[in-house]
């Protein structure tokens, strides 16, 4: 299966807020088709996609942090599909971190997130969840949920001094 192509920022469907899933959308053949696309392309390129970035204004996203990333001092965290998800609970301090996205690339910033969020959602099997998750994995978390509702990395960023290329992050993170 090839890789899906991306829309990029710029693009007015990054912009808007993504469509509910229906219900019965998730017992379809498209939809099986859909997620395993996105995880396809996910895992090739990252650790989230969401479905606007793939041009379908619906709120779905998939996410996958491998064990040992390097970004993630914990054990990672599982693949995971995302339907019509919420945030319904947060840390109250934020923290910094680099933020890289499929819809931009070759660029980097730093982005305050929570360092926790409690997040309600519907998985793949229409089962609704609620999880809490903190360090990397709720970064990528809140970085998904935004692009359902037409925001991007940049839109957080408080200091645009710290937003840079590619090739100096690696630059950065080797010193
Ligand atoms: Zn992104």
């Amino acid at each position: 299966m090839p890789i899906l192509p991306r829309t990029e920022f710029g693009n007015p469907i990054l912009r808007r807020e993504a469509k509910r899933v229906p219900e019965k959308f998730l017992k379809t053949k498209e939809f099986e088709n859909l997620v395993r696309a996105m995880f396809q392309t996910c895992r090739m390129l990252g650790v989230g996609l969401a479905a606007p970035q793939i041009g379908v204004p619906l709120q779905l996203a998939v996410l996958e942090v491998p064990a040992g990333d390097g970004r993630s001092r914990d054990r990672g965290y599982p693949a995971t599909v995302l339907v019509n998800p919420k945030i319904v609970a947060h840390s109250a301090k934020k923290v910094l971190g680099w933020e890289g996205c499929l819809s931009c690339p070759g660029m980097r910033g730093e982005v305050p997130r929570y360092a926790w969020v409690k997040v309600k959602y519907t998985n793949e099997s229409g089962e609704e969840k609620t999880v809490t998750v903190r360090s990397f994995p709720a970064k990528v978390f809140q970085h998904e949920i935004d692009h359902l509702n037409g925001l991007v990395y940049i839109d957080r960023m408080k200091d645009f001094k710290k937003l840079i290329t590619e090739k100096e992050y690696i630059r950065l993170m080797s010193r």
